[in-house]
């Protein structure tokens, strides 16, 4: 597993010292000597946890605090208090700024220890949530959200983009043929071969729903996306499933694709809508095919 990050901010030489001994062995350190570098290390690193001093000259803990809470990149990183203030108020207003905890200076090391693992953990388990919130459980492939996502964001270094909508041909009939549990199975087939038959690192593939599979091919042109889609459907028919209600006796899919220049780095809404039209004409054509706009 990755190792965790934690930024120590203390204008303290001697803090700093005693903090990274503390943790240099379970986690990546960064450190800051003041409020403006550790606004800088947190944007750029995005540390799981940042221990805050609060008495620093120019920028303090608390003013770093708040700048950290404006920003969405940095707002959710839990911020630990580290201080030598020990007044209830002082610890008050630094929980109302949003700090997740609070420790006074002279710390216990393993009481500072267990208060950065408790939260080590819940940003961990927060990761992991978000990562599953992105994953089509059934056949692990990246999910609807995952895929409007990707569409979403702007290509800007993208001159040409193709997109293609994969259908499984009569699956309805599958499932009443040979059972839901089967037709599972299947579409775990079909997702683990069309995953693993995108070759570029950009290339993306997702379950877009039911029995339909988007992919997203950047830089690709038409005549390069209709070779990749015409792949992609000869290598579910190779895998030869037995369907007996389908022409061609085996599991095929049907596929409908279009390709784009984004306008001003970003696609056109209606993209997918063009490629599904694309698709319904491969269907009424006679479904295992590939037709392109
Ligand atoms: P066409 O060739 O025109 O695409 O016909 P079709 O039967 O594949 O299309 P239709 O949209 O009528 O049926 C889709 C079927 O996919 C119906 C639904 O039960 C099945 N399906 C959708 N999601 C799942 C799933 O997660 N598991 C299983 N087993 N079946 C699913
Ligand atoms: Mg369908
Ligand atoms: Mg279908």
């Amino acid at each position: 597993m990755e190792l965790q990050q934690l930024l120590i901010v203390d204008d303290e030489k001697n803090n700093r010292a005693l903090l990274t001994e503390l943790f240099k062995n379970q986690y990546k350190i960064y450190l800051a000597k003041h409020g403006h570098m550790a606004l800088e290390l947190a944007r750029k690193y995005k540390p799981d946890v940042i221990l805050l001093d609060v008495l620093m000259p120019e920028l303090d803990g608390y003013e770093t605090l708040k700048a950290l809470k404006e920003q969405e990149e940095t707002r959710h990183i839990p911020v630990i208090f580290i201080t030598a203030l020990d007044r209830h108020t002082d610890e008050e207003k630094g929980l109302l700024l949003g700090a997740v905890d609070y420790i006074s200076k002279p710390f216990m090391p393993a009481i500072v220890r267990a208060r950065v693992t408790n939260h080590m953990q819940i940003m961990r388990q927060r990761r992991l949530l978000e990562s599953h919130a992105r994953v089509d459980a059934l056949t692990e492939l990246p999910n609807r959200r995952y895929l409007e996502e990707r569409l979403q964001a702007s290509y800007p270094e993208v001159e040409e983009i193709s997109l293609a909508i994969m259908d499984v041909d009569r699956f309805k009939q599958y499932n009443d043929h040979y059972g839901h549990a089967a037709g599972d199975r299947v579409l775990q087939q079909v997702a683990k071969v069309l995953g693993g038959s995108l070759l570029r690192e950009t290339d993306f593939i997702a379950r877009y729903g039911g029995e339909e599979f988007v992919a997203i091919l950047p830089h690709t042109d038409r005549p390069g996306a209709l070779l990749i889609a015409d792949g992609l459907r000869r290598a579910v028919e190779a895998l030869g499933i037995e369907h007996d209600d389908s022409t061609s006796g085996v599991v095929t899919i049907s596929i409908g694709g279009i390709t784009v220049k984004p306008v001003a780095g970003r696609l056109p809404g209606a993209t997918l809508e063009q490629a599904d039209a694309q698709l319904y004409r491969s269907k009424q054509a006679g479904r295992n095919r590939v037709t392109w706009g």
